[in-house]
């Protein structure tokens, strides 16, 4: 559920970051990234933090790290840390590759909340000198560089990151960490909240020590899980705050001895966990998504960019949902059929409307649009540099996204959907990886690397992921073949 508007909507004041305003699209090299590099070593000193991370990520959102010290804060600014790329997962290096170099953006210092002597950059990688290709974050950077030169758009995002809190038992199997959290209808269970204080009040006021300030903690539709909501912001700085909220999560449950996982769909007959993205796109600081609604006739209080925005998503989900629905799990969360709370809150049609959680794109309030797509398993950076160039394909296009649709999809019986011409999302990975293959818009937003373009290369290793999956025999198939003929 998203309580007040989910996935924020004032903007962030971004305190924990050291500077946002410097984390936007207009960030240029030259005086802006001097300021934040000297205000970097400022905060540094000033807070006594001992130890830098300077940390990026594979395909897969994966954070990697090195642990530098303070005092060699100069060296790391200028010249990075250096890796064996082909140990650090899908990052396009080969074992005979020169070093991978992780150059920290200064203006993403955020420091450890839970251990306030340490802090962690977020990097960009090169190698020999260039910008790597197949660096997700630097993708994205392109991405909006290319926003904002072509249409003088800076794009922003707030984040709705699902997780459940599990334990493993002593036959190893998983269990929800809360053994009393057993209601069919757990969704914003006070009781449940509040044995879960300790820990999500320890989350909470993490969050809000960064500066991304939280405004919402709940418990979720399914048993054992939460959402804690912050603020919305530039799309770089929200998405190095999600793998810093992932892996933040992560190590305070395993502090108390248990596991907090984003994994889309842990739990046949549980809700999964999205990772909803609330967008609008921004010129000259207003919000160039919202209207009055009383001067919107669709009355959503949309702008004319905001409905071309969604006709571009509308048009490519199919294809773009490979990448913010990235994993072979994924595909279990985006169905129909109810769990034990009975409904799943995901989306498995393509659709828009109102303040609708059956579809794909819900407006929640004027100015921005949800995309309930995608999941926790996501890479942010992919994820969002996919989204952002099938909204724009739409504005590019002048794209009519119909009228929005008030029905509860999920009792839509199957003729009138298709009467409707409300078509289906892809059901597995692979179908996905089959339309991203096709779309020219997510493959040039994607970008080029030196062995073509890196989405051939995202859907080689999402190809092998599928067929891994798929060559298990699962104890369902031994169930229901084994004796059957
Ligand atoms: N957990 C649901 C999902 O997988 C979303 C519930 C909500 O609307 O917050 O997308
Ligand atoms: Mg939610």
């Amino acid at each position: 559920m998203a309580p007040t508007g989910g996935g924020g909507y004032c903007p962030g004041t971004g305190a924990g970051d050291i500077h946002p305003d410097m984390a936007t699209t207009e960030h240029v090299e030259g005086t802006q990234s001097q300021a934040a590099a000297d205000h970097a070593r400022k905060i540094v000193s000033e807070r006594g933090i001992e130890f830098l991370f300077a940390q990026f990520v594979d395909m897969h959102g994966k954070p990697s790290a090195k642990l530098v010290p303070a005092h060699h804060i100069d060296d790391l600014l200028t010249e990075g840390a250096g890796f064996a790329g082909f140990a650090a997962g899908d990052i396009g290096q080969r074992p005979h590759d020169p070093d991978m170099i992780a150059i920290p953006d200064p203006a993403s210092l955020t420091i450890l909340p839970w251990q306030p002597n340490v802090a962690r950059f977020a990097c960009d990688v090169t190698v020999e000198g260039e910008p790597w290709p197949y660096c997700p974050r630097t993708i994205l950077r392109n991405a909006l560089a290319r926003a904002q030169a072509t249409y003088g758009l800076q794009p922003k995002m707030g984040v709705e990151l699902e997780y459940f809190v599990l334990r493993r038992r002593e036959d190893g199997g998983l269990e929800v960490a809360d053994e009393r959290d057993t209601l069919d209808l757990p969704c914003y269970d006070m009781r449940a909240l509040t044995r879960n204080l300790d820990f999500v009040s320890q989350v909470a006021k993490a969050v809000t020590e960064l500066g991304w300030d939280n405004y919402a903690t709940d418990h979720e539709d399914a048993n054992g899980q939460f959402e804690q909501n912050f603020q919305y912001d530039d799309v770089l700085a929200t998405c190095d705050r999600a793998v810093f909220f992932r892996y933040m999560v992560e190590t305070l449950a395993q502090q108390r001895g248990l596991i907090a996982t984003f994994m889309p769909k842990p739990f046949a007959h549980l809700t999964g966990n999205g990772c909803h993205f609330h967008f609008s796109l921004w010129r000259d600081g207003e919000n160039a998504f919202e209207r009055d609604p009383g001067e919107d006739p669709r009355g959503l209080g949309l702008s004319e960019l905001a409905y071309q925005f969604i006709a571009g998503l509308k048009a490519h989900a199919k294809a773009y949902i490979a990448v913010t629905a990235p994993t072979v799990n994924s595909y279990k969360r985006l169905v129909v059929g109810a769990p034990a709370s009975g409904a799943t809150w995901a989306p498995a049609y393509i659709s828009y409307g109102y303040n609708n959680r059956t579809q794909m794109l819900r407006i929640p309030a004027p100015g921005r649009i949800e995309d309930r797509t995608v999941d926790g398993s996501c890479n942010p950076y992919l994820a969002a540099t996919a989204m952002l160039a099938a909204g724009l394909d739409g504005i590019e296009r002048r794209l009519d996204p119909g009228d929005p649709n008030s029905a509860n999809l999920y009792e839509l019986p199957e003729e009138m959907r298709e009467a409707q011409g409300i078509e289906l999302l892809p059901a597995n990975l692979l179908d996905a990886t089959r339309e991203l293959e096709r779309c020219s818009v997510v493959r040039e937003a994607l970008g080029k690397t030196r062995d073509g373009d890196y989405v051939d290369y995202f859907i080689k290793v999402k190809r092998r992921e599928w067929q891994a999956a798929h060559e298990q025999i699962t104890q369902w198939e031994l169930d229901r073949y084994l004796q059957l003929f």
